[in-house]
């Protein structure tokens, strides 16, 4: 049996669905709910992520975690600045816990549309060569955007950020739309170039 969520995400059919939840759905390791992902820890699960985005990238395609339940912590430090990464979609992922973002360079469009942080979210020294695709994202904890570059479309179309949200010192090249955006109780917006 597939995923039960590989028609809508179209990109896990091939994966084993050996996780169930309460309500016996069946998913594959990146869909199940947190909790449900078996015997897998941060570092097994974290690596299977890894390992699907470098597999991506050595084939030059884009790479789809669209709807990953991120259970753990997770750093994308593996991939800071070495190799610029294609397009990825995190659409309608979850970060359950911190994210780290830092010094990543995407070389194509990034898509974090309708993602969830439930904790802090760092994308510091990060580089959009592509759009960065955020509309509808809900940040429940802090997020950080110092010397972030954007040089395509940067929308930010009625995301939520809950707590804290710090834009410093980058610059939007392709336009920012901050459209209905709802701000928490802290917000800075400084230095920044917008072209
Ligand atoms: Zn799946």
């Amino acid at each position: 049996m597939d995923c039960c969520l590989s028609e809508k995400y179209q990109w896990c059919k091939a994966l084993p669905a050996d996780y169930e939840d309460e309500m016996g759905d069946i998913f594959c390791i990146f869909h199940a709910p947190a909790t449900n992902k078996g015997p897998f820890h941060a570092d097994e699960f974290n690596s299977m992520v890894f390992e699907l985005i470098h597999e991506k990238t050595k084939a030059g395609e884009p790479c789809s975690l669209a709807g990953t339940v991120f259970e753990w912590e997770i750093s994308l430090k593996p991939f800071a600045k070495e190799i610029p990464l294609n397009g990825i979609s995190f659409a309608e992922a979850t970060f359950c816990h911190s994210v780290n973002f830092n010094h990543l360079i995407f070389s194509e469009s990034v898509d974090f549309s309708g993602a969830t942080f439930l904790e802090k979210a760092d994308f510091e020294y990060i580089q959009f060569h592509g759009d960065a695709l955020f509309k509808e994202a809900i940040f429940y904890g802090d997020a950080y955007f110092f010397d972030s570059i954007f040089s395509g479309k940067a929308d930010f179309n009625k995301v939520v950020f809950d707590k804290f949200v710090y834009f410093s010192v980058g610059a939007f090249r392709g336009g920012g739309n901050f459209d209905e955006v709802r701000y928490g109780n802290k917000i800075i917006f400084k230095r920044l170039v917008i072209e």
